[in-house]
């Protein structure tokens, strides 16, 4: 009897390990304050699409990928604004990391600079491009990249969260679309110019949920079923506005905050 109960004990034990060390397909969009941080994996494949303000990214990373997983495969930076790319330092110094996309917005950031210069081969990537995971790719949508040779290229209109890279993609049954942090004159040239789909299901809605965003004929276009809006904790931009989440109340489309359900998970 005492054997079977060890035995019994040592198969549990070894289920958990075995669930504990097998990665998970989840998108998670990570609580790391007032920024941008999106973890997509598919098995041992991971995309980060932006790093955060700071270190917290390191802790967030954490909670999601396997132990024993050092590497990340794609490292996306939507735009050029710390909120979005300091904790990529970190992350690099942590992590083995595959290939680096971004959009080369002409842009004076010092912690920019310091990421073009010590990775001369990160990748110039545009509309049209994709990221292949294991049974689905990651769509670029904007902005439309003219690849004539310079180092970098001019802002669409001089405001470079207008410049953030715009992602689709399908993957657990649901379409994804992530906004960065783009604003309303870029939501109305992508459906004036028919660049993007129709009803999606979840939404990383732009610029942290800021006013100047999720304008309401955009929204009803994408008609998402969840909103999420990646904001700290009373953060001195006023985001998320009340504008804003008055749309979404008044379309029925369900919101979350990561300053109120911390990381949030879809799987
Ligand atoms: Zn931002």
């Amino acid at each position: 009897m005492k054997n079977l109960i060890s035995t019994l004990m040592w198969i549990c034990i070894l289920i958990l390990y075995i669930s504990f060390l097998t990665p998970k397909d989840l998108v998670a969009i990570l609580d790391v304050g007032q920024g941008d941080a999106i973890l997509i994996q598919e098995g041992d494949i991971q995309v980060l699409v932006d790093g955060g303000p700071d270190s917290s990214i390191l802790y967030e990373l954490a909670k999601f990928m396997p132990v024993y997983d050092r590497r990340i495969e794609y490292i996306v930076i939507t735009h050029t604004h710390d909120d979005h790319i300091v904790g990529i330092l970190d992350v690099v110094n942590r992590y083995e990391v595959g290939e680096i996309l971004y959009y080369p917005v002409c842009f004076e950031n010092a912690n920019y600079e310091f990421l073009i210069q010590s990775f001369p081969d990160m990748r110039k990537v545009g509309r049209g491009e994709t990221i292949r995971l294991k049974t689905f790719n990651i769509n670029i949508l904007w902005p439309i990249l003219n690849k004539e040779g310079r180092e970098c290229v001019k802002s669409f209109n001089g405001n470079v969260n207008d410049d953030s890279l715009v992602l689709d993609f399908e993957f657990l049954n649901k379409k994804f679309l992530l906004m960065g942090d783009i604003e309303s004159p870029v939501e109305s040239t992508l459906l004036k110019e028919g660049l993007i789909s129709k009803e999606y299901d979840i939404l990383k809605a732009g610029h942290h949920c800021s006013k100047t965003s999720s304008s309401e004929t955009f929204i009803k276009y994408v008609s998402p079923s969840l909103a999420v809006c990646s904001v700290g904790v009373e953060n001195s931009f006023g985001h998320p506005s009340g504008e804003t989440l008055g749309t979404y109340l008044r379309l029925g489309v369900q919101y979350l905050l990561t300053s109120q359900k911390g990381s949030i998970q879809i799987k």
